[in-house]
């Protein structure tokens, strides 16, 4: 598989360190609110990866971390603690709101086909691996303490900017939201490993350590948690664009200096999905959720359907104008596929199967062509092959697109049949004898049963899907 590794800004063959396992890290999501839909077109994209990694035979382990302390309202150190603001908006606890929204993300991947990774982390669990690391961080020098926090110190990289040229003076973080500058830091781009003394003396969760009773920063947790679990090296990270900095830049730094050599080779950022207004947001405008969605009476699956008809490096602008072409998209494609559903006996067609599907890998393996392999479901439907052999390729095709077409469209089959009036057993009797007729070559014999079938009120036709019986409006 060919990959767009931001990295190295170049699109290149994906070779794991370790032939045919694949470790994969994921930004979790931070749980002081409900996650948005431009969240989610993430997790739904990174999903459509970690399955086609899978689909090709490798083995995938993944990781992801909940986020339930310590990331500000800015990317850097400063705005309040999210899990803060989350609890002071519902008067609860800080673990009440991560527990009620970890559960509702989870419900959320579930309406969208979004499996579970294998391991899921939150920050609080992991409290005495973000000390140990930061320790060593101190004892190598790559951190030093000041003000009472504990810093990385960005100076001792050779190079820290890996995914974009900033410049130290083009850093703004604090001042841009208003904010003062940390005057502990040494230098600007420095970020904090552990709060002891800030300004949150609300936090609620603290924790002892060599340094004082204090929490942990954001970056530190997505190392750590990865480290714990998927080892030294790391195949590949994922996460939305907006993470490469300085969130991953951060990682990258604490965890090779930690290491002492290379850590992730794929860096893999989804762009994001936007309003017509701009970037979105918990907090401005019409607050966009699955379950908002849901109200308005779309299926999840057509907002995952949505996502899937553009490029994950594309940012992609959402309106319901927009849901209501893919969802008139989605409609019809289901309704195509559902009178395959009828029958499903017959032969696979081997070749036809191999060639659609080599199209399908074909499309997801250039740096996961999405668009294009659900061009291939398309063409799974024009082919002259039958229903067996198309619905053996759909239902492989959906193993990573996750779109649920065949139980939707025999759904779909079901309540068309449900709804269809009752043939009286007269006008039935008549259909069949009408099909012994056909096949005994008797076309006179069968002309004139259809005749009593029209006489009894009833239309009978023959269509490639089987014998149709219609009531005469
Ligand atoms: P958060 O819960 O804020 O930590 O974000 C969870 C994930 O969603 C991260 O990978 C973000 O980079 C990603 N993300 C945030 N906003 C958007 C957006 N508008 N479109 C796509 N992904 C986003
Ligand atoms: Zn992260």
């Amino acid at each position: 598989m060919y990959l767009y590794n931001s990295l190295t800004r170049k699109k290149e063959e994906f070779i794991p360190r370790y032939e045919g396992r694949v470790s994969m890290y994921t930004c979790g999501p931070t749980v002081y609110h409900y996650a948005h839909i431009g969240n989610l077109r993430s997790y739904i994209m990174e999903d459509v990866l970690e399955k086609y990694l899978r689909f090709t035979g490798l083995d995938v382990k993944r990781v992801m971390n909940i986020t339930d302390v310590g990331h500000l309202t800015s990317d850097g150190d400063t705005g309040d603690d999210k899990m803060l603001k989350g609890a002071a908006r519902e008067h609860k606890t800080v673990m009440e709101i991560a527990r009620f929204y970890t559960d509702a993300f989870f419900a959320d991947c579930r309406k969208l086909n979004i499996k579970i990774p294998d391991v899921v982390e939150p920050a609080t669990s992991c409290i005495d691996e973000f000390i140990r690391v930061i320790s060593v961080l101190m004892d190598k020098g790559y951190a030093y303490e000041a003000g009472g926090n504990i810093y990385f110190d960005t100076s001792k990289l050779d190079r820290y900017y890996v995914f974009n040229d900033f410049k130290e003076e083009d850093l703004a973080v604090g001042v841009r939201e208003g904010v003062e500058e940390d005057s502990n830091k040494r230098n600007k781009a420095d970020f904090v490993l552990w709060f002891t003394k800030s300004k949150f003396d609300s936090q609620e969760l603290k924790w002892e350590s060599p340094w004082g009773l204090g929490y942990p920063g954001w970056h530190i947790e997505c190392s750590c948690i990865s480290m714990k679990n998927l080892g030294e090296y790391l195949d590949i990270h994922c996460g939305g664009i907006d993470n490469a900095f300085p969130h991953h830049t951060n990682e990258i730094a604490q965890s090779e200096a930690y290491l002492g050599h290379e850590w992730c080779n794929y860096w893999f950022h989804v762009h994001h999905l936007n309003t017509n207004s701009g970037k979105m947001s918990k907090s401005k405008g019409e607050f966009l959720t699955v379950s908002l969605l849901e109200e308005k009476g779309y299926n999840p699956l057509v907002y995952r359907f949505f996502c899937l008809q553009s490029h994950y490096r594309k940012s992609l602008v959402f309106s319901w104008e927009n849901l209501d072409n893919a969802a008139a998209a989605f409609n019809k494609l289901i309704e195509k596929i559902a009178p395959l559903t009828a029958d499903k006996s017959g032969d696979i067609d081997t070749a036809e199967f191999d060639r659609l599907r080599e199209q399908f890998c074909k499309a997801l393996g250039n740096d996961l062509n999405t668009s294009l392999a659900v061009t291939a479901v398309y063409d799974v439907l024009k082919s002259k092959s039958n229903s067996a052999t198309k619905l053996a390729l759909l239902s492989e095709f959906d193993k990573v697109l996750g779109l649920d077409l065949i139980p939707t469209a025999e759904k779909l089959l079901a309540e068309s049949e449900s709804a269809k009036p009752e043939i009286p057993d007269e006008v039935l009797a008549l259909v069949e004898e009408r099909k012994a007729a056909r096949k005994d070559k008797n076309f006179a014999l069968a002309d004139e049963i259809r005749d009593k079938i029209a006489a009894l009120g009833y239309e009978v036709r023959e269509t490639r899907q089987g014998t149709e019986i219609n009531k005469i409006q």
